[in-house]
C-alpha cells in the first residue's frame, strides 16, 4: 500500500519547480516580460509616503496594487494574441509569463493584508459601507485564489478539469478589483493614477470575459479533414488535408487541434511535422495521456478537424555559415521534422530514444540520413548510451560548437542540461521548445485519475439502479 502510494506520488524530480529563464542575450523577446515588470513596478509610486497606524503602509498597498496589475496581465496573455508573441519569444513563453504573473500575483496578494494595509487620511473610492463589503468579498476571493493556484500547479489534476477550474480565476480578480477601487487610497479614482489602475483592471476583466465566454466557445481556425493516420505503438501519425485554403506556417511552429468527434473537441497543441511547402499538414503524436489515448482509438478517417494557428517562434535552423545542431528526445523531434530537407547546412541531429529498433521515429530519421538530409547521432538508453553534456563535448570537441545554432526539444531536464552544455561550448544561438504549456509540479497521473473517476461514477450508477425498485 505504502509502496503504491509512493509510486503514485512520483519521484523527487517530479516535484521540482523550474524557474523561468529569459533568453541569455537581449532580444525582442525581453520586451514583453519587461513591460509587465514595469507596469507592476510603477505601482509603487502612488503609495510613497502613505502612512497608517503603525507607520508606513506603502509596501502593503503596493503589494495589493501590483498583485492586481499582474493578474490582469495574466488574463491578457491567456488570450493567445498572435501579435504579441514576438515580444515574448513565442507562445510557449507567453504562457510562461502568464503563469509566473499569476503566481507572483498570488504571493503579493498574500503579503498585502499581512504587512499593514490600513492607510490613514486617504481618499475612499466609495461609501464606507460599500468599501467594507468589497473588502469582505476580496477576503473570499483571496481564499479562492490560493485554492485555484494550488489546483493549477498540481500536474496530476487531469487537464480537462484543470481547464474548467482555471476559468474561475476571473471571479476573485473581480472581487479584488472592486475592493481596490472602493478602498481608501492616497489618490482619487478620478486622478491619473485612478485611471491607470482602472484601465488595467477593466482590460483584465475584458480579457477574461473574452477568453472564457467568447474565445473558448467560438470555433476558430482553418478546417481540415483527416486523410490518413497510422498508429505504431503509442505513436500516432496523422495527415490532414485542408477543406478550403490551407494554413501558412514556418518550420518549427505548432497549432491547436480540435476534432469534431465525441470527447475530442478540446484544443490540444501539436508541432506541425510536415514541410511548409506541402499543402497537407502532418502531426506526430505520442499517446500517453487521456485525450491522446482517446484520439488513438477514435474513428479518425475523414474526421473534421479545426486547426488554430500557427503559433510559436521556435527556429530549428540558423543561417549559413552557422552549423546547425538539433537535439531531441522522443516525440520532441516533431518540430524538427518540418525542417527536414529545407536547411542550408546539413544539421547534426542528436536523438535520444529508449530502444532504437522499435522506435518508428528512428526509422524516419535513418531514412532522412540516407537521403542526405541530416547527420544522425543516436543515443539509445537501453544500450547504455545516454545523451549527456559530456557526450555533446565528445562529439563536437571543445571548439566544435562555437558560433553554432543549437535547437532543442524534449524532456525538460534533458533540454536544460544540454542547452547549458551547448552554451558552455560556445553556441551563439540556443533555441528551445517547451511541450508543456501548463507546467506545474508533481507527476502526470491523468490516466489513473480518469480511471478512478470512471470507476466511482460506475459504482454510483450501480448503487442508484440497485436502490430503484
Ligand atoms: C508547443 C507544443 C507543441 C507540442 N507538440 C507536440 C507534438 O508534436 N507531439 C506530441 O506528442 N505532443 C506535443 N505536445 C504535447 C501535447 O500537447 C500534450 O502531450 C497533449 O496535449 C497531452 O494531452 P493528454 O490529455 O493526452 O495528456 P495528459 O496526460 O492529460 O496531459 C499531459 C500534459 O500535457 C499538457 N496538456 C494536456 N492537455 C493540454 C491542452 N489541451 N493544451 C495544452 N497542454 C495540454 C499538460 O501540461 C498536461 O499536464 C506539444 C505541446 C506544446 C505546448
Amino acid at each position: 500500500m505504502f509502496q503504491q502510494l509512493r509510486s503514485f506520488l512520483g519521484t523527487r524530480s517530479d516535484w521540482s519547480i523550474s524557474l523561468p529563464q529569459l533568453p541569455r542575450h537581449p532580444s525582442v523577446g525581453w520586451l514583453g516580460p519587461l513591460v509587465i515588470f514595469l507596469t507592476a513596478a510603477v505601482s509603487y509610486l502612488p503609495f510613497i509616503g502613505a502612512t497608517g497606524d503603525d507607520g508606513s503602509v506603502t509596501l502593503s498597498l503596493f503589494a495589493g496594487a501590483a498583485s492586481i496589475v499582474l493578474m490582469a496581465w495574466s488574463f491578457v496573455l491567456a488570450l493567445r494574441v498572435r501579435l504579441i508573441e514576438p515580444l515574448f519569444g513565442g507562445l510557449d513563453r507567453v504562457y510562461k509569463s502568464h503563469r509566473w504573473a499569476g503566481v507572483l500575483s498570488a504571493v503579493l496578494m498574500f503579503l498585502h493584508p499581512r504587512i499593514n494595509p490600513e492607510i490613514e487620511g486617504g481618499i475612499l473610492g466609495a461609501s464606507k459601507n460599500t468599501a467594507d463589503a468589497a473588502e469582505g468579498l476580496a477576503e473570499t476571493g483571496e481564499l479562492m485564489i490560493y485554492g485555484l493556484i494550488g489546483l493549477s500547479l498540481l500536474r496530476m489534476i487531469p487537464y480537462r478539469w484543470w481547464r474548467w477550474t482555471h476559468k474561475l480565476f476571473g471571479i476573485p480578480f473581480g472581487f479584488a478589483s472592486w475592493h481596490f477601487y472602493t478602498a481608501e487610497k492616497p489618490y482619487a479614482n478620478g486622478s491619473g493614477w485612478g485611471w491607470y489602475f482602472s484601465t488595467i483592471m477593466v482590460a483584465g476583466l475584458v480579457a477574461w470575459v473574452a477568453r472564457v465566454f467568447v474565445r473558448d466557445n467560438v470555433g476558430r481556425g482553418a478546417r481540415y479533414r483527416v486523410v490518413s493516420h497510422e498508429l505504431s505503438g503509442d505513436l500516432l501519425t496523422i495527415e490532414l488535408a485542408p477543406e478550403k485554403t490551407g494554413m501558412d506556417f514556418s518550420a518549427g511552429q505548432f497549432a491547436f487541434l480540435r476534432f469534431d468527434l465525441p470527447g475530442l473537441g478540446e484544443p490540444h497543441p501539436f508541432s506541425i511535422a510536415s514541410s511548409p511547402s506541402s499543402k497537407n499538414l502532418q502531426f506526430t503524436i505520442r499517446c500517453l495521456g487521456d485525450w491522446t489515448k482517446a484520439l488513438s482509438t477514435a474513428e479518425l478517417m475523414n474526421a473534421r478537424v479545426q486547426v488554430e494557428g500557427p503559433y510559436g517562434a521556435f527556429k530549428p535552423s540558423g543561417k549559413l555559415p552557422q552549423r546547425n545542431v538539433w537535439i531531441a528526445g522522443g516525440v520532441g523531434i516533431a518540430p524538427f521534422l518540418s525542417a527536414l530537407g529545407g536547411t542550408e547546412a546539413t544539421p547534426d541531429v542528436l536523438f535520444a530514444t529508449r530502444t532504437a529498433d522499435t522506435d518508428p521515429l528512428v526509422a524516419h530519421l535513418r531514412q532522412a540520413e540516407q537521403e542526405g538530409q541530416i547527420n544522425l547521432h543516436l543515443f539509445e538508453s537501453s544500450a547504455g548510451n545516454r545523451m549527456s553534456p559530456d557526450a555533446l563535448e565528445q562529439l563536437f570537441g571543445p571548439d566544435g560548437l562555437i558560433g553554432a545554432h543549437v535547437a532543442l526539444c524534449g524532456p525538460d531536464a534533458l533540454v536544460r542540461s544540454m542547452a547549458n552544455a551547448a552554451r558552455r561550448l560556445g553556441a551563439s544561438e540556443v533555441h528551445t521548445e517547451d511541450f508543456d504549456i501548463r507546467s506545474g509540479i508533481g507527476p502526470e497521473r491523468s490516466v489513473e485519475i480518469n480511471e478512478l473517476a470512471g470507476q466511482l461514477a460506475e459504482s454510483a450508477r450501480r448503487s442508484r439502479s440497485a436502490a430503484t425498485p
